[in-house]
């Protein structure tokens, strides 16, 4: 059995956790290890390193800073691998989209190693006489971040390596649920030559996050989870003085006209429906077909969805792994027969889905936390399969009689994170893009997930807050702006004078 502790000061922590956690791994049902939950002592002491630790980080210089940002960069890659290998094994996916993660997070780090650039001020010389002015961004202080189960290394990769490369330092509170990719990255940043305490990790639940959201030494917190705890966040956070950007749910919709490519449509959909088992933020979860294409689209996804080969993440052939625990699997289950009960048609039914390989657990209840992907067509507005986030394999399909009628259904959705349209047509995208009320758009690419160099955020109850992550904002969200203005002397200076600074 695993233990897996904090890392505070540049090392494992050695104390005795007074609650713990259970870690399962998703594809048996097996309990595989233990995680210390932290409590507000320990949140202390690790906010307690990182104040320390800021009195010198923030004064490294850019050039430091951006080489041991290089250093951590190489030795992400060269353990790559190793850290897939723990996210399939605590979090259930394929291993090859726990590599895809791993790389886009990596990306983030790779924007940061420009930080030289990044901060970057502006300069003004004789804004008045003899007076010369300009803009400088420096660093907040300790910051924290806090992230959901569902990406282990590149949500905690969207926050840290801007908010260090910036001259912060940082506490990130993993998900209690595969925590153990955290620890892994601790031990790179130290190999890679971050001084102690610069990162640190605190594991746990609800009592960790509070103690983070009372602590009056740390300045800033980013979130990402679901939109409850969002928005909870958001509020304490902000309640407390803090500076805070939180990211929530999503119930992302993929708009189909009638002359869209219904083959790259379908293939869109099934991809961006079942990968990692629905479990993204930006997982397509509504199609709407627009009138009258809805049943070959619906017949063309429901063939490519009985293809999909569902079994361990470790097992090379397996396309879609299991979800994250026994009880959500039941949950986004139960929306199959409360769909159909509303009036859906349940075109496909994941629960009697073939599963290739799977090892069982030793109770009958045991075995892995299985659910194939399902299709609910027929959907409508009303049905609760539609208004709350499933976050798993269910993709409803929803038809539009117009253009129109979908984007109605796209901007009515309280949430505004993600969306793509699929058309042939240039002019029709082009107006989707401008009057989708939504953070992230697609045109026939149906996760647009930006670019590290982007930022990426949601509209709605998708976000709470005004920076969206990482890009440029991140770097905002990192620091804080001071503007100069400087004289020297010269034989015009002299006299006293109350009136207000204009430049005359
Ligand atoms: P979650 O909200 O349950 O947990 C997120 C974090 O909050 C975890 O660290 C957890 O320990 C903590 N937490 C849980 N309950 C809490 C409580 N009552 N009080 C204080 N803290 C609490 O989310 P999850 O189930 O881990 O992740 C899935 C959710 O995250 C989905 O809703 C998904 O859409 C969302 N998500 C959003 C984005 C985005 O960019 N918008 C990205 C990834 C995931």
């Amino acid at each position: 059995m695993k233990h897996i502790t904090h890392w505070i000061g540049g090392k494992p922590w050695d104390g005795e956790a007074e609650r713990h956690g259970d870690v399962y791994d998703p594809a048996t049902g097996q309990v595989t290890g233990q995680v210390d939950f932290a409590g507000p002592a320990e949140v202390d002491l690790a906010v307690g390193a990182a104040e320390d630790a800021f009195l010198t980080w923030r004064r490294v210089s850019l050039a430091r800073r951006a080489s041991v940002m290089f250093a951590f960069r190489e030795l992400l890659l060269d353990h790559a691998t190793e850290l897939a290998k723990l996210i399939t094994e605590e979090h259930g996916k394929v291993t090859t989209d726990a590599a895809g993660e791993v790389s886009r997070g990596l990306e983030v780090v790779e924007f940061a190693c420009g930080i030289p650039h990044l901060l970057k001020g502006g300069y003004s010389e004789n804004v008045s006489t003899g007076i010369d002015s300009y803009s400088i961004r420096q660093p907040v202080g300790v910051v924290a971040g806090i992230t959901p189960f569902n990406f282990p290394a590149m949500v905690p990769m969207w926050m840290f390596p801007l908010a260090i490369a910036c001259g912060n330092t940082f506490v990130l509170k993993p998900s209690e649920k595969d925590p153990s990719a955290s620890l892994l990255i601790a031990s790179l940043w130290a190999e890679a030559g971050l001084p102690d305490g610069v990162f640190n990790v605190v594991q746990g639940d609800k009592v960790a996050v509070d103690a983070i959201l009372g602590h009056p030494d740390i300045k800033a917190v980013s979130f990402v989870g679901s939109t409850p705890i969002a928005r909870y966040v958001y509020e304490n956070g902000t309640r407390a003085g803090k500076r805070v950007q939180a990211l929530g749910g999503a119930k992302n919709h993929m708009v189909v006209l009638p002359d869209a490519d219904l083959d790259l449509a379908a293939d869109a959909a099934v991809s961006a429906g079942f990968g990692s088992a629905g479990e993204r933020c930006m997982a397509i979860s509504a199609v709407v077909a627009v009138d009258p294409i809805g049943d070959e689209l619906v017949s063309r996804i429901t063939d490519r969805v009985a293809r999909v080969r569902v079994g361990p993440g470790s097992d090379e052939r397996s396309e879609m792994g299991p979800l994250i625990t026994g009880p959500h699997r039941d949950r986004v289950a139960s929306y199959l027969d409360s769909g159909v009960r509303e009036g859906a048609t349940l075109a496909v039914d994941g629960r009697v889905h073939p599963v290739i390989g799977a090892v069982k657990g030793d109770g009958e209840a045991g075995g892995g936390f299985w659910l194939g992907p399902s299709v609910l067509d027929h959907v409508t507005p009303q049905m609760s399969c539609y208004t709350d986030e499933i976050f798993g394999p269910v993709l409803s399909v929803l038809r539009a009689p117009s253009y129109e009628a979908a984007v109605d259904l796209v901007n009515g959705s309280r949430y505004g994170n993600g969306t793509a349209i699929f058309t042939c047509d240039g002019g029709a995208a082009r107006r989707f893009v401008s009057e989708a009320e939504i953070g992230m758009v697609g045109v026939n690419v149906p996760i647009p997930v930006p670019m590290a160099y982007y930022s990426f955020g949601g509209w709605k109850s998708s976000l709470f807050g005004d920076s969206h992550i990482y890009g440029t904002e991140g770097v905002h969200f990192y620091t804080s702006g001071k503007v100069v203005t400087s004289r020297w002397l010269d034989p015009s200076h002299g006299g006293v004078n109350l009136g207000f600074p204009v430049n005359t």
